[in-house]
């Protein structure tokens, strides 16, 4: 298994470019930006070795019996499923964002889907996928999911769209390959991540053939062209501060990526035009992903509340009680957030011939739930923390020698926690709610939006026997026999 620093010089090695900041980079880990957010995927690969926690990350291959990370694992058991949920809270909280880690959750759904599509129609996608997460298996690669299409106006299907490129399509199906031409957006670690994993981003219909499509190619595959995005605060990091980071060592990166006529092997094809298959194949991959939400957020809040809890110190505010009471609060929700994912794995199932997957309706709870119960988190963080949070100054004066020492005097609370501790914290706490590193943008739409979850939740309820037995106990209550 990679260190960081093996997957770090392997990254390298690819020679990303990326246009960011008006012009165009060679090699995309040169950019501040993006080098914090593939230094915290660095730092996962080092947890592998880290004595604190291999033991829980370190997994064996199902295929060939040898050790890798959990990340890369199809799940066996809900064992697995919920180590997944536990590990990236882990991770999360030592990272203070995201983890970039969960391609695993589209290997069981996609192997049962392609195994499925083998048997009615002769095709060879089980077997290309299976060879495909062996290949990342065997070489600690680390792989993005590319779903999100553009989709141009929301309401037409792909093919009566303007523009036919709104959704990633198919162009052309050679003898070699398949070609690739659109874009997918929001594109979390495209910069730094060895394979690119494309899935589509919703239902397709008879006519939108051309548009279901699900392969893989590597990260920076011929044709494939990297636009960063920008965050809110990004031109921090071209400062030369730390403090005013908030995070001074981890961020996150995201990418429009274009296909400008990409040329996919056949070998990496794991369906094509199958539009019959597209509907499952997207529900279940929410219900494998979105426990991981609860992991995921929880472990970002458990530094958002730990980051209040001391500012309530620095401001000699922590044995009072309805600060006390609000913490509580916080770390209520942080834990109903993990409880809704570990309650959709422990609630998991075997898929045949593919593997474990969550329960898809707590699974897309939880994930709903997590994308309304951060912008609660994050009002409790700003009413603790004080107006401070918006109006704190930079860090560059506070290291002006001119009005600095007014700074220390002014901007600290009790007299034993200096100034800039304060003022780090402040930070901190500023990065995870609404900056650099925002968990409320990722809890909102990363994976899927709300409404999105919400929408599968009542779909596959429908399914549940208790649902039906809900409507005969209500009828039976209240004296309706009919
Ligand atoms: C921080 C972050 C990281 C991300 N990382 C990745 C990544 O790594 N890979 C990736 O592929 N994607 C990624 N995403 C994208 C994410 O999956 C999407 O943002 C999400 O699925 C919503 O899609 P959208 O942004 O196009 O918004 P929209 O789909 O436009 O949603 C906006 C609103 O419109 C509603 N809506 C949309 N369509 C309809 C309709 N037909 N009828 C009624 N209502 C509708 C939605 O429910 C929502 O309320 C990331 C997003 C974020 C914010």
């Amino acid at each position: 298994m990679r260190t960081g620093k093996e997957y770090l010089d392997s990254i390298e090695k690819m020679k990303f470019s990326i246009y960011i900041d008006g012009g165009k980079l060679d090699n995309a880990l040169e950019h501040p930006a993006v080098r914090a957010a593939a230094n915290a995927v660095a730092a996962t690969f080092d947890f592998a070795h880290d004595p604190e926690i291999q033991d829980k990350i370190i997994t064996k291959s199902h295929f060939s019996g040898e050790p890798i990370p959990l990340f890369q694992h199809v799940p066996q058991s809900v064992d697995d499923l919920v180590a997944k949920v536990s590990i990236t809270r882990y991770c999360n909280r030592r990272l203070g964002m995201c983890s970039f880690r969960c391609i695993q959750n589209s290997f069981a759904p996609i192997l049962f889907i392609t195994h499925k599509i083998d048997s009615e129609k002769g095709t060879k996608y089980h077997h290309n996928f299976t060879e495909w997460i062996k290949y990342l298996q065997k070489n600690d690669f680390l792989a993005c999911p590319a779903i999100t299409d553009p989709k141009g106006n929301r309401r037409i299907p792909a093919h009566q769209q303007p523009d036919p490129d709104m959704y990633l399509r198919v162009v052309e199906k050679r003898k070699d390959g398949i070609v690739l031409r659109g874009a997918k957006l929001h594109q979390t670690g495209a910069v730094f991540s060895h394979e690119k994993l494309v899935l589509p981003s919703t239902t397709h219909r008879k006519g939108d053939e051309a548009y279901a499509v699900a392969c893989a190619v590597p990260g920076n595959a011929r044709g494939i062209i990297h636009i960063s995005v920008r965050q809110s605060q990004d031109d921090r990091r071209r400062e030369g501060v730390e403090i005013d980071l908030g995070n001074i060592k981890y961020g996150v990166h995201e990418c429009v990526a274009i296909f400008d006529d990409v040329l996919v092997p056949w070998e990496r094809v794991f369906l094509c035009g199958e539009v019959k298959y597209v509907d499952e194949v997207v529900g279940l991959f929410g219900a494998s992903h979105r426990p991981t939400t609860g992991g995921c957020k929880s472990g970002w809040a458990d530094v958002l509340t730990a980051a209040v809890q001391l500012m309530a110190e620095y401001n000699g505010l922590d044995k009072v009680a309805h600060v006390k009471d609000k913490i509580a609060d916080m770390i209520a929700i942080t834990e109903t957030m993990y409880s809704c994912g570990i309650a959709a794995a422990v609630r998991g199932f075997e898929l045949p011939h593919a593997g474990y997957i969550s329960d898809p309706v707590l699974a897309n709870n939880a994930k709903y739930y997590a994308s309304k119960a951060v912008f609660d988190l994050i009002r409790l963080a700003e009413d603790i923390t004080g107006g401070i949070l918006a109006c704190c100054p930079g860090e560059k004066e506070m290291k002006n020698p001119e009005i600095a020492p007014y700074l220390e005097r002014f901007l600290k609370g009790v007299d034993e926690v200096p100034a800039e501790h304060r003022v780090r914290m402040v930070r901190l706490i500023e990065n995870i709610s609404w900056g650099l590193g925002a968990i409320l943008h990722s809890a909102t739409h990363g994976g899927g939006s709300g409404q999105a979850c919400k929408m599968m939740l009542y779909e596959f309820s429908k399914t549940q026997p208790h649902r039906e037995a809900a409507i005969r106990a209500a009828k039976a209550l209240a004296g309706i026999t009919v």
